[in-house]
């Protein structure tokens, strides 16, 4: 084929130079599409199918070039020699394009394939970004609310005023919050219990191991106990009376199981329980103590009065006279009791004036210091400058001191020492006096019974056993207290309590 208006060769040479350039163009384009999605299947094909087209248009646009500049020279031979290669190398060339062509179909399904799999994949990957973030909320919301409630509760465990406990059911305390530790005096030790600290054995804090090995039974039997009666002994030797409600963490086939306990210390209710008891018993015992007392009095004072006619009428040195004056001293000593008795009762008149307790006390030490020199007891007082003068009766509160001296004395025998010690309590309400002695000191099984009527470990002819009950009827009517701590062996210390009460009062003489 050639243009009318140029020669063959020229029109030949420009249009093989032309798809040279053209097949370059592709080449260079195709390239950059391929650069851009080196995965883009249809870009790869485009860069061999121009690939191809390339080396198709290098081929024939440099054979036909060649077959121009050969004709032009005159060597048509030479050219017939080329000619077949450059025919050749063209149609291999279109095979290229057509087998790449034809292959392309199926690797486009594949591709879409591909495409389609990998939308897929990008829609389940999705999915379990946004599932797994919901999991990552949800743990952090449970996580947060987990965090609440375990707040929630250390501020029970911390704040609560009894004992919480968990204890490894070989008795080991694993955890105790601040009320438990005070409890039982181990306030100073690490609460990470076990760990690098001492190992604490819930048991050896009761007074009586065999009961904990009793509970622990119960409490893998039956998986709870509630308000069981226990005595502790803290650290620091203090008796505790506690109620003790626990739950264990019950698996039968797990032999280690956890004790979660409650105790709540009762001592101070079982004092006061003690205390109300001991009123009542007294309220009771004195009743029919007044009773028989005024029953008696009224005949006593006949006896003693016939008794002290008939001395007088009987001369001196008589043996009649010397029986007349047993009988007047036995008679004698029955009115006292019968007036022990009767005050016991609060049945003798009472007169509050205001009065110092120093005075009282120096007058009750003046009638007994000689008594105490002989026995070389010394007495030792202390008295605060700061007490106010209290409402008492006098002769009553004298009585109390006295039987309180008497009774130290009597427990020292002989060389000791008796200190007396006035003190303005804390709350400025009461003042405390307590008499303390190096004397025998009371046996645990006696303390609950001193104060009851009749009560003495005397031998007869020495004591009553109605000292401490008159002086616990004086006080309790004057609004105190007498309370007491005693230890064989080591002395006893008696504390009065009194109130410090404005207005002078006159009580009740019931006496009738
Ligand atoms: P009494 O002295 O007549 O026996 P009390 O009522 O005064 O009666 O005392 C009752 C008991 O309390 C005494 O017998 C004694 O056992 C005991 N007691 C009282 N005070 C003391 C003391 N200071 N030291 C030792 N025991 C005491």
């Amino acid at each position: 084929m050639t243009l009318p208006f140029l020669p063959i060769f020229v029109v030949d040479l420009l249009g093989s130079a032309l798809m040279i350039f053209f097949a370059g163009a592709c080449v260079r384009l195709s390239y950059g599409l391929h650069v851009q999605d080196r995965e883009n299947v249809l870009w790869v094909y485009l860069l061999m199918v121009s690939h191809a087209l390339a080396v198709f248009a290098v081929s024939r646009g440099v054979g036909h070039i060649a077959k121009q500049l050969l004709l032009l020279g005159g060597y048509r031979d030479i050219w017939d020699g080329l000619r077949p290669y450059s025919g050749s190398l063209n149609t291999i060339s279109f095979c290229v394009v057509g087998a790449v062509t034809l292959f392309f179909e199926r690797i486009w399904k594949v591709y879409q394939q591909i495409l389609r799999d990998r939308h897929a994949l990008r829609e389940a990957h999705e999915n379990l970004v946004s599932l797994n973030k919901r999991l990552e909320d949800a743990v952090a919301e449970r996580t947060a609310e987990l965090a609440r409630s375990e707040q929630k509760f250390r501020r029970i465990f911390e704040a609560s005023l009894d004992m919480i406990a968990v204890v490894a059911s070989d008795g080991t305390v694993l955890d105790m919050n601040p009320a438990g530790r005070e409890m039982l005096g181990i306030d100073g030790l690490n609460p990470r219990w076990g760990v690098g600290a001492e190992r604490v054995s819930f048991g050896t804090f009761f007074a009586r191991p065999e009961e904990w090995e009793q509970l622990k039974e119960r409490l893998q039997r039956e998986c709870s106990v509630a308000d069981a009666e226990i005595d502790l002994v803290g650290r620091d030797g203090r008796e505790i009376s506690a109620l003790l409600s626990a739950a264990s963490q019950c698996d039968v086939l797990e032999k280690t199981a956890i004790f979660h306990l409650v105790v709540k210390d009762i001592s101070q209710r079982k004092a006061m329980q003690q205390q109300l008891l001991q009123a009542d018993k007294l309220a009771s015992i004195g009743q029919l103590a007044a009773g028989v007392a005024h029953e008696i009095n009224n005949p006593l004072g006949i006896i003693l009065g016939y008794t002290q006619l008939l001395i007088r009428e009987e001369p001196e040195g008589t043996e009649r006279r010397e029986d007349l004056k047993t009988i007047e001293k036995h008679t004698r000593t029955c009115k006292t009791i019968v007036e022990d008795l009767l005050s016991f009762a609060r049945r003798s008149h009472t007169k509050k004036e205001p009065a110092s307790v120093r005075d009282i006390i120096d007058e009750v030490l003046s009638v007994v210091r000689h008594n105490l020199e002989l026995r070389r007891i010394e007495v030792e007082t202390h008295f605060d400058p700061q007490i106010p003068a209290l409402v008492v009766d006098k002769d009553k509160l004298r009585q109390v001191f006295m039987n309180l001296i008497m009774n130290a004395q009597q427990a020292i025998g002989k060389d000791g020492r008796i200190s007396i010690r006035t003190v303005f309590g804390d709350d400025g309400k009461h003042v405390h006096v307590s008499v303390s002695d190096t004397g025998t000191g009371i046996e645990p099984k006696h303390l609950p019974r001193i104060f009851d009527p009749f009560f003495t470990t005397k031998s007869t002819g020495e004591g009553t056993g109605l000292g401490l009950s008159v002086s616990y009827g004086i006080v309790k009517d004057h609004g105190g207290e007498i309370l007491v701590e005693s230890e064989p062996g080591k002395g006893s210390v008696f504390t009065v309590l009194l109130p410090v009460t404005a207005e002078p009062v006159e009580s009740g003489g019931r006496d009738d």
